[in-house]
């Protein structure tokens, strides 16, 4: 790697080599993860767009490693996907958000965020089904995230387990809108009950940016005739805010609201509210 010299050849192998080995390291290490106790539940504000007041909590994986420290979800979660470590990761994180939902007032929902590799594994719902029977969540406080590119590889299955989801009575959601590459047709037949506009058309949104915003003002309206709200993702200012509001999204996320928090933090932020 040292021979900056003509030959790519010299450079390329031996890094070639060394992500490997660093990736099964981190591999070897985060299948200990759940074991060692080295996985936690961060939980970030969804407030309505009006009143600003929390409506749920989307749950964020973190991953603080014994051996690599505080390891990004965007490192770990698609080194999860590729090993399908993400089945049990995904069952653990399920568990955990119910669970900790439990906590909040009734009229406060948690999203998880699902793989496809989750999502396509036989009797996934009966998955679903397990984690509000140990925890005694009732199903409509439960919103399943995925992506468009679950549709991509079997979307049939995917279909299937999302409608048995549904009819569970849980509310299923399609993350990073306008980002995937698979067509809108399952738009027609899923009763999804919120689109998530992914955060580069938000904090593209400008008056200089005129296409993010015409984008985000299609996604509203498209959404409102197929009667499904709309989360903005990745509010960070309150110019955004304010824009975003005046678009008509019915819902805002983002470290403008609240950052991605522990689990005690987003308890007292809703049941102090409540009690004081
Ligand atoms: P996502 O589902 O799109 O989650 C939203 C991401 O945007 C989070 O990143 C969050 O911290 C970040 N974010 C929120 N508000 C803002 C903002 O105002 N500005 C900016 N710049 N970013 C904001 P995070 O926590 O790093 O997660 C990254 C991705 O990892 C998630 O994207 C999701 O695809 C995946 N992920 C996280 N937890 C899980 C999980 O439990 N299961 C699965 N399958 N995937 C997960
Ligand atoms: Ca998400
Ligand atoms: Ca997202
Ligand atoms: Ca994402």
């Amino acid at each position: 790697a040292k021979d900056e010299g003509g030959n790519t050849h010299y450079c390329y192998v031996p890094s070639l080599h060394a992500n490997a080995e660093e990736r099964r390291k981190l591999e070897l290490s985060l299948r200990r993860a759940i074991g060692q106790n080295e996985l936690e539940l961060n939980f970030q504000p969804v407030v309505n767009a009006r009143s600003e007041t929390v409506v749920s909590f989307e749950a964020l994986l973190r991953w603080n490693s014994e051996e690599h420290g505080f390891v990004s979800p965007a490192k770990f979660i698609p080194l999860a996907e590729d090993t399908r470590l993400i089945v049990p990761i995904g069952e653990w994180v399920l568990h955990e958000a119910c669970r900790e939902a439990t906590r909040w007032p009734d009229d406060i929902k948690v999203a998880v965020n699902v793989s496809g590799e989750q999502l396509l594994e036989p009797m996934f719902a009966n998955t679903v089904v397990r984690a509000l029977a140990d925890t005694g969540l009732a199903p409509h406080r439960l919103e399943v995230e995925v992506t468009e590119s679950v549709f991509l590889r079997d979307g049939r299955t995917a279909r299937q387990t999302l409608e048995e989801i549904m009819a569970l009575g849980c509310s299923v959601a399609l993350d990073d809108f306008g980002t995937g590459y698979s067509s809108l047709g399952y738009l027609r037949t899923l009763r999804f009950s919120t689109i998530k506009v992914d955060k580069s058309f938000v904090q593209g949104a400008s008056q200089e940016n005129q296409e993010s915003l015409a984008i985000i003002r299609a996604v509203v309206a498209m959404a409102r005739s197929l009667e499904m709200t709309t989360t903005a993702e990745g509010v960070e200012d309150a110019d955004q805010a304010a824009l975003i509001r005046e678009l008509g999204c019915t819902k805002i996320q983002g470290f403008y609201f609240g950052r991605p928090m522990k689990a005690i933090e987003a308890r007292s932020l809703v049941v102090k509210g409540r009690n004081s």
